[in-house]
């Protein structure tokens, strides 16, 4: 299906005709915003981004069944592809690339792409599917639309992470470009499922950025133990009731290996369930 849009943004759901518009673009640098809908400041950071580096610009809306785990909240995830459209017209966007479920993952489908160590750490403990899900469908969605350039965000710094090595270690030709996270003005990291939060847990919710402000600002003071630095931070969060912590984390960046003190470039990652709704949040500091 084919839909031409009067902003000249054309939506498509089959792979073949995906593999198709990509194929016109000839020598056009292709630049690809892979996300799953419900599009907000951070996905048109990204957005904007690639309009700025590349001839064409082609978004993906899919939220990919393959990464959550049954007790996740697939079945609530946000949805609002008008909407999603309507902030895509003026974007600067050529296509929207928009498969269902059977499209990408057709009966008979077998095929999972791993990445090693640092998929078992922070994210990948509470969600085993994650990243399993997300270096398979990055690969497809690479094939299918063959980008020379890909964005994405540090809000999802382990996300990054896994498809940088995924990228490096099977030589694919695609440029991955990292976009600093986008917070709204109260400081809330920028996610679609904020969008699930209730009034009271959108306020509780504050504890994440707060909790990382008080740890950097106890870093400028000279505080360099990680456990020193993980008590205070799980003090603030667990100071607003029914919250649940994940992790908190604090870790190379680029290994995310835990980090005894911090000394030198340094992850703050954290993980908090507000009710259904998990969030994550995360800054890098300097030792
Ligand atoms: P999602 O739709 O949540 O899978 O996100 C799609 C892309 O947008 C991913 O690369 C995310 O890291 C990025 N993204 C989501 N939220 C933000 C944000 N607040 N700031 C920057 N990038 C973001």
């Amino acid at each position: 299906m084919t839909v031409e849009l009067k902003q000249k943004i054309v939506v498509l759901s089959s792979i073949e005709e995906m593999k198709k518009v990509s194929a016109s673009f000839c020598d056009q640098t292709i630049g690809l915003v892979p996300t799953m809908g419900y599009l907000h400041k951070g996905h048109m950071s990204l957005i904007k981004n690639s309009v700025q580096t590349c001839d064409q610009t082609i978004v993906s809306i899919f939220v990919n069944p393959k990464q959550f785990s049954s007790n996740e909240d697939f079945d609530i995830y946000p949805h609002d592809l008008s909407g999603d459209l309507e902030k895509l017209e003026s974007s600067g966007v050529g296509a929207l690339f928009y498969p269902d479920k059977e499209a990408i993952y057709p009966e008979g489908f077998k095929t999972n792409i791993e990445v090693a160590t640092i998929t078992n750490k922070l994210c990948g403990i509470s969600r085993p599917n994650l990243f399993k899900g997300v270096a398979t469908i990055i690969i497809k969605l690479f094939n299918i639309i063959r980008p020379q350039h890909a964005f994405f965000g540090e809000k999802d710094w382990q996300q990054l992470a896994v498809i940088e090595t995924l990228t490096k270690d099977l030589n694919m030709d695609v440029q991955i470009h990292r976009v600093p996270l986008m917070r709204e003005a109260d400081g809330l990291a920028i996610s679609s499922r904020n969008s699930n939060l209730s009034p009271k847990d959108r306020v509780k919710a504050l504890c994440l950025s707060k909790s990382l402000d008080f740890a950097k600002q106890k870093i400028k003071q000279g505080m360099v133990s990680s456990a020193e630095l993980r008590r205070h931070i799980k003090n603030i969060i667990s100071s607003e009731s029914g919250t649940q912590i994940d992790y908190i984390s604090i870790c190379d960046p680029e290994n995310l290996e835990e980090k005894k003190d911090v000394k030198g470039r340094t992850l703050i990652a954290l993980a908090v369930k507000f009710g259904p709704t998990r969030l994550i949040d995360n800054c890098i500091v300097e030792g």
